[in-house]
């Protein structure tokens, strides 16, 4: 497990360190996109510093994409296909606003392809709403 986080560090030209591998393994056991306090809370021994750290050079190098949302940042792990140029996460994020957790819906993303005679670096689409878990529990009975 460990040598197969250590090869995708060193594929996205990152030192694979004891930390990187851990934050890389609980963010890949994740299915939402995760805050810096979430993460601080799974790590009792970590600081805050370190983590936010790694958090950064993940992003720099396109390990990680994060999601702004109200006053919070959160993460998420980037696909094989973005890299330190270039972030293609351009994909939609939805935060429910009963369960409060935010969701890469990375089958309803702006066009990549799209031809524009101006350069686009960065697209945020960005959605609130209620999920599909909490629309049933709560609306379906
Ligand atoms: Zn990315
Ligand atoms: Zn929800
Ligand atoms: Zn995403």
């Amino acid at each position: 497990m460990n040598k197969e986080i250590e090869n995708k560090l060193i594929h996205k030209n990152t030192k694979p360190t004891s930390m990187r591998i851990l934050v890389y393994d609980f963010l890949s056991s994740q299915q939402v996109a995760t805050s810096l306090s979430e993460i601080e809370n799974h790590f009792d021994n970590a600081d805050r510093t370190t983590i936010y750290r790694t958090l950064k050079t993940f992003e720099e190098k396109g390990i990680v994409h994060s999601i702004q949302e109200n006053t919070t940042t959160k993460y998420k792990l980037c696909h094989n296909d973005c890299d330190e140029k270039t972030h293609k996460d351009w994909h939609l994020h939805f935060y429910c606003k009963i369960c409060k957790q935010t969701t890469c819906k990375e089958d309803i993303s702006f066009p990549e392809s799209m031809k524009t005679n101006f350069r686009i670096d960065e697209i945020k689409l960005f959605a609130k709403g209620i999920c599909e878990n909490c629309l049933e529990e709560n609306f379906n009975n």
